[in-house]
């Protein structure tokens, strides 16, 4: 999902976003700009209001749902990475005891 933000802390409240967009966009009570509709986030004239934003403070993010998305990839991502070293030492392993078990067996046979 989608989410309508303005960084109210840096507007300079000139009314552009307002009288572009009053479907998404009003005067909080010190005059500055606030989302007042989070619907219709494709319209051509929020994006109008974002472009011509002088302080560039208008922006549509994605939610939380979309993070937790990216949680889940990373966390599958260190279980791979995990698996794979798992994978490595196990190999490891298996070459050590096998060049051991070689040079046991040839000291063995020269005695
Ligand atoms: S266009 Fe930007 S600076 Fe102007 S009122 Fe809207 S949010 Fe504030």
């Amino acid at each position: 999902m989608k989410k309508l933000k303005v960084l109210t802390d840096q507007c300079i409240g000139c009314g552009a976003c307002v009288g572009i967009d009053p479907e998404h966009f009003d005067f909080n009570e010190d005059g500055l700009s606030k989302v007042i509709n989070e619907e219709n986030l494709e319209s051509e004239s929020l994006q109008e209001a974002i472009e011509y934003c002088p302080v560039g403070i208008i922006s549509i993010e994605n939610t939380e749902e979309d993070d937790s998305e990216t949680q889940n990839n990373s966390s599958e991502n260190s279980c791979n990475e995990t698996q794979n070293k798992t994978f490595e030492d196990s190999y490891n392993e298996t070459q050590n005891k096998t060049s051991e078990n070689s040079f046991e067996e040839q000291s063995s046979r020269g005695k």
